[in-house]
């Protein structure tokens, strides 16, 4: 049967695009299927609020996007990428109108923790010094790495909990509340085994790359890598529901940018019972619910800090954070919970009218949640930025069904594609040798489900192309 297309995409994320890039590269005939009007999946920009606010729906910062070894090779910039850097990557506001700033330069992050501060030094230098041996290998699946020593120190600094790493460090409470912000990225508990590699995957990429975004809006990041794909002769069809690969058109190689329940509708695949059964029995995570502001002006910070960074994690002491993460799991919420806060517009005047700006921000919910959280989230931001209130001029919010319909990937709300716990860590959607692969010879998962998982790195598409080029396009490798 002559084939249309070499290989067929379902699915614009980022990571749907990353797979066709790479297989467009290669000289093959690609197209992209997506089911919404617009593309990108959870990385697009609209205006939520008011006519000239422009809102990151989904990913709003994205170190991973340049941090990533297959973006950051792509010539973006020549498709209009313009990457914006805020001169503190993360701020954490204290109680007292003080906060912690997580700077590029490690030495001055590290003078900030007073008596910690060697402790921090000793935490973080050998991961900056080693990024570039092990980083490739911690945005990738399970192999064997290519420097063992350097990956097995840095195992065993991610293994433990967050909890356990930070009392292991430091003395001082704000040393740890600090690294509990970018470790409760993971959306896990903070007890929870290798919850603390987050925090240090994501600090050690701030203190190498910062934590950038793009110019416009996070939407643009996926405008310069279509414009990119297309440029190469890549197809994108819009409007597109895949719920039968029989529907698509010939092709070599299918890579699904969707996650385990989703492919388990789509019918056709040749899976057999062992292989669903595996797949049925994947867990997704805690959703979020988020929201979204236009401001008459920035966010009043109490912190000089907290106004110079773009990511503000909100939490004031270790228990209340450490309640927070926990009680999600247990299908509760603390009236003071975690909350991630993104403030693009300071920075980037591009996304409001003159003189106005946006907000973003999220806390974990227990996964499904419909409730309303506008005004525990409003109160936390309000005790580090007194009169943020009345800055308000419009605000949108998305509970975690919200989420899901916005972007069908987003089950209950979990946007990494699946709990990040240690069994679905490396070896998600299953345990297996090539976690890309299926049983159906022609169907790939190139989704956030599969390893490294969450974020806009796009290396699940990456390692899902290279799976499908070495399956049936081995000369091309
Ligand atoms: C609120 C929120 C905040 C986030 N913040 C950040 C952040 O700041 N930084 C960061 O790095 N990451 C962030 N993330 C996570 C990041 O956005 C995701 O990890 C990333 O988008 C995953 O990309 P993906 O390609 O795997 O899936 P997605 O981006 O979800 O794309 C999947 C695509 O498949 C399409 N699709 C699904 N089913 C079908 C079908 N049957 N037929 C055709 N098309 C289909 C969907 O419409 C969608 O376009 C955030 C996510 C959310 C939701």
């Amino acid at each position: 049967m002559s084939q249309k297309y070499d290989a067929i995409v379902i699915g614009s994320g980022s990571n749907g695009i990353a797979a066709a890039i790479r297989l467009q590269q290669k000289g093959l005939k690609t197209a992209i299927f997506e089911q919404a009007a617009t593309p990108g999946g959870a990385t697009r920009t609209q205006e939520l609020t008011l006519p000239g606010f422009k809102h990151d729906v989904g990913s709003a910062i994205l170190p991973l996007g340049l941090a990533s070894p297959f973006f950051r090779n792509l010539p973006l910039k020549d498709f209009g990428l313009e990457w914006i850097y805020p001169e503190i990557a993360y701020a954490h506001p204290f109680e007292d109108g003080t906060a912690y700033g997580c700077y590029k330069d490690i030495e001055t992050t590290a003078a900030q923790l007073g008596e910690d501060r060697q402790a921090y030094l000793d935490l973080f230098s050998p991961l900056l010094e080693n990024w570039d041996k092990i980083g490739g290998e911690l945005l990738g699946p399970l192999g064997i790495p290519e420097h063992p020593l350097e990956f097995m120190k840095f195992g065993l600094k991610a293994l433990p909990s967050a909890q356990m790493l930070v009392n292991h460090y430091f003395k001082n409470e704000r040393s740890k509340i600090f690294f509990y912000g970018s470790a409760a990225h993971s959306t896990l508990p903070l007890t929870n085994i290798a919850s603390a590699s987050f925090g240090l995957v994501l600090t050690t990429s701030a203190h190498k790359f910062n934590w950038p975004f793009p110019k416009g809006g996070a939407g643009n990041f996926t405008k310069a890598l279509l414009d990119y794909y297309k440029s190469l002769g890549g197809e994108l069809f819009m409007n597109t529901w895949v719920e039968d690969i029989r529907d698509l058109p010939n092709a070599y190689a299918y890579m699904f940018d969707l996650t385990p329940k989703q492919l388990l509708k789509v019918r056709g695949l040749n899976f057999n019972s062992l292989y669903r059964r595996r797949m049925e029995a994947f867990n997704y995570g805690a959703g979020v619910f988020k929201m979204d502001w236009a401001l008459s002006e920035p966010i009043p910070f109490a912190s000089e800090k907290c106004r110079k960074a773009a990511t503000i994690h909100i939490g004031f002491t270790k228990k209340e954070i450490e309640n927070s993460e926990k009680e999600i799991h247990q299908k509760n919420i603390t009236s003071t919970p975690y909350v991630l806060v993104a403030q693009h517009t300071p920075f980037d005047p591009s996304r409001a009218p003159t003189g106005k700006h946006t907000a973003w921000a999220y806390i974990h919910v227990p996964n499904g949640s419909t409730a309303d959280f506008t005004e525990v989230i409003e109160n936390q931001i309000e005790r580090a930025a007194p009169g943020f209130k009345e800055t308000i001029l419009g605000r949108s919010t998305m509970n975690a069904v919200d989420l899901q319909h916005f972007d069908p990937n987003l089950i209950g709300g979990d946007i990494n594609g699946g709990k990040q716990d240690i069994t679905q860590l490396f070896t998600r959607p299953i345990a297996k040798l090539s976690p890309y692969a299926t049983p159906d010879p022609r169907v790939y998962i190139c989704s956030s489900s599969t390893p490294p998982g969450g974020g806009v790195h796009g290396m699940c598409g990456y390692h899902a192309a290279q799976k499908a080029l070495k399956d049936h396009f081995q000369e091309l490798l």
